[in-house]
């Protein structure tokens, strides 16, 4: 069919060689264009910012991919890393009182954050669950977050506190959650999207495997403003294979200090000279975030 003029679009999801576009501009703005890609586009993900025509049956086509400020890559079954979504402000991690908060979870979703350069904005929920046994525990890591220069939001969803502050964080934004199972990810989606508004299915792929479904990454508008991006994928985020240099570069209270140590392959434990453990010493660095440091770099060929 005849393809209409080129105009910006948002990528909202997307299925192998097609994707969602919705029209960003005119009359159309809002629409939602099944779209194949031309050939010489790599590949395209949620939250991409694309030129592209549209067709006459809600169709068309995408000419070009416009610069991403980011991606969130994941490994494929290869274990070849793979954007899976583009363009995002910020990874919100979420903890809660239960299940229980393991600080060092904690970092290594930090350390996978500052690697893809979003910003990390840390979300204590359930609320509602503390008490005079868990409180101290997270006060103090909430505390020692917002030292080292992290928000730290605090909400719950099933007595709807704080979630106008979050709101506001969110709005004019693309944010992913992440975080443990059961920490209620599921539950704020829902908070912040009554009667939800899903504009696209599941996918259904057929892979050489056989039948097997794949739930892609998808956008949706806030009601209150700001997109979110979610897939279980996404949710997953930041618990796969890092580099130990990668580790070292996502603590930021480290920044200026590793290259001061004496040897250049300063494992930062009883080495002579170490920048970091003075910090510590010098209570510059905490002992739970280097604690957590080591844990994570032992963890590395574990993953
Ligand atoms: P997800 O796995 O991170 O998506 O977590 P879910 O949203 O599925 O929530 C896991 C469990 O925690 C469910 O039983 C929810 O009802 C519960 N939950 C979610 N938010 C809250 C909250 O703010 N307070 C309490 N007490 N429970 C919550
Ligand atoms: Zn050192």
């Amino acid at each position: 069919g005849d393809l209409g003029a080129e105009q910006e679009g948002l990528i909202i999801a997307h299925y192998g060689r097609q994707v969602d576009v919705e029209s960003l501009a005119g009359e159309q703005a809002g629409k939602i264009h099944r779209c194949y890609m031309r050939a010489n586009i790599d590949t395209l993900v949620t939250g991409d910012k694309v030129v592209w025509r549209p067709g006459p049956d809600n169709d068309g086509v995408v000419v070009a991919r416009l610069k991403r400020n980011n991606d969130l890559v994941r490994p494929d079954t290869r274990g070849q890393l793979k954007p899976v979504a583009a363009n995002i402000d910020y990874i919100v991690i979420v903890f809660a009182p239960e299940p229980y908060a393991h600080a060092n979870l904690i970092d290594r979703y930090i350390v996978a954050a500052e690697n893809t350069g979003i910003e990390p904005v840390l979300l204590l929920n359930k609320t509602d669950l503390l008490n005079e046994d868990n409180t101290p525990r997270l006060i103090e890591m909430a505390e020692r977050y917002q030292e080292i220069g992290y928000k730290v939001l605090t909400a719950s969803t099933k007595d709807h506190d704080g979630l106008d502050l979050l709101k506001s964080l969110l709005d004019d934004n693309v944010s992913v959650f992440v975080g443990q199972s059961g920490v209620g990810k599921s539950s704020l989606v829902n908070a912040l999207m009554p009667g939800i508004n899903i504009k696209v299915g599941e996918l259904s792929e057929q892979t050489r495997k056989g039948m097997h479904t794949t739930t892609t990454a998808m956008l949706f508008h806030l009601s209150d403003g700001g997109d979110l991006i979610d897939s279980p994928g996404i949710r997953e985020f930041g618990l796969w294979h890092m580099e130990e240099r990668d580790v070292a570069e996502g603590f930021r209270e480290f920044d200026g200090l590793l290259g001061g140590c004496k040897f250049r392959d300063c494992r930062h434990r009883q080495e002579p000279g170490c920048a970091l453990r003075d910090a510590l010493e010098e209570g510059q660095i905490s002992p739970e975030r280097m604690e957590s440091y080591h844990r994570i770099v032992e963890s590395l060929n574990e993953l």
